[in-house]
């Protein structure tokens, strides 16, 4: 599942190549990716601009030149990809026909649900939202569903003192915790793991055995994961448009995320894996205590 890596690079993406843009068509392959009918959907985002897209967790948001917001999250398998004008090549794309797309479309990360054409004739598509969605919302609906969840983790208001109070507050396995989005927001099986190697700590260990300077180390151990990540290019193996090189960069560099029965790259130890909470915890026994 993409996380804050992931989903912050697809934000500089989309502010660099969507912004300011209009929507002048839209296409509906999946109605059920929406909270509204697909006819009310289209009919209140249609020549409207994208003005800006936020964050938060792992939650997009488009903001509407009509004061309404798109929220979007791809949960385990949805993708973004972006197709200019100049990469559609001899395609000549049939709108209708989502099965088509996919066949027809180099590099398309899977099945569009929803494709927005946009007034240079790019077009947006959002795949795969199968467990993802689309929804469109007025903005009090917005801000209920963003206070559902904790304090984005590249929040300027995040720091050390932040993160203890929450866990001084806590209780459980350290892991499942920083996987709780009401907690923490963006951080998911693959960046849990990573920042407790970086910071020693066992996926397992009880909040309540943390010492002051293992909490004030994960901080910065999160950080510094998930800012190397965005500067690698995140984990996400699919483009997010033709001829892109640069995402999926961070995969070479993870340490123990899905690295089970392979050498620890700090001791040579070998990477061991557990279940925990339903998700595999991956570790080293030999670094982490
Ligand atoms: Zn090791």
């Amino acid at each position: 599942m993409p996380e804050t890596p992931e989903m912050e690079l697809y934000k500089i993406n989309l502010n660099r190549f969507v912004k300011g843009k209009l929507i002048s068509n839209v296409k509906i392959y999946r109605k059920k990716s929406l909270n509204i009918s697909d006819s009310e959907f289209v009919r209140e985002i249609i020549y409207t601009h994208i003005e800006s897209v936020d964050r938060k967790g792992k939650y997009l948001i488009f903001n509407l030149s009509n004061g309404l917001f798109l929220l979007t999250h791809m949960m385990l398998d949805g993708r973004l990809f972006y197709l200019p004008l100049e990469m559609q090549g001899d395609t000549d794309i049939d709108f209708d026909h989502a099965d088509l797309i996919k066949r027809k479309v180099h590099g398309i990360p899977g099945k569009p649900s929803v494709a927005f054409i946009l007034d240079d004739k790019s077009v947006l598509f959002f795949c795969r939202l199968t467990l993802g969605f689309l929804h469109l919302l007025k903005s009090e609906q917005l801000q209920d569903r963003l206070s559902e969840i904790g304090i984005d983790v590249l929040d300027p208001m995040f720091n050390e003192e932040y993160l203890e109070s929450l866990l001084d507050n806590s209780r459980g396995m350290i892991k499942p915790w920083l996987m709780n989005q009401k907690y923490l927001a963006g951080i998911g099986n693959a960046y849990s793991n990573e920042s407790l190697f970086y910071d020693g700590i066992l996926p397992h260990r009880e909040i309540k055995s943390l010492t002051h300077e293992e909490k004030w180390k994960l901080y910065k151990s999160l950080i510094s994961v998930i800012k190397e990540s965005i500067e690698k290019g995140g984990d996400m193996e699919e483009p997010f448009m033709p001829s892109d090189n640069f995402t999926g960069g961070f995969i070479p560099y993870f340490k123990v995320y899905d690295r089970e029965g392979e050498p620890c790259k700090v001791c040579g130890n070998v990477i061991e894996s557990i279940e925990i909470g339903g998700r595999k915890a991956f570790f080293c026994s030999n670094c982490q205590r």
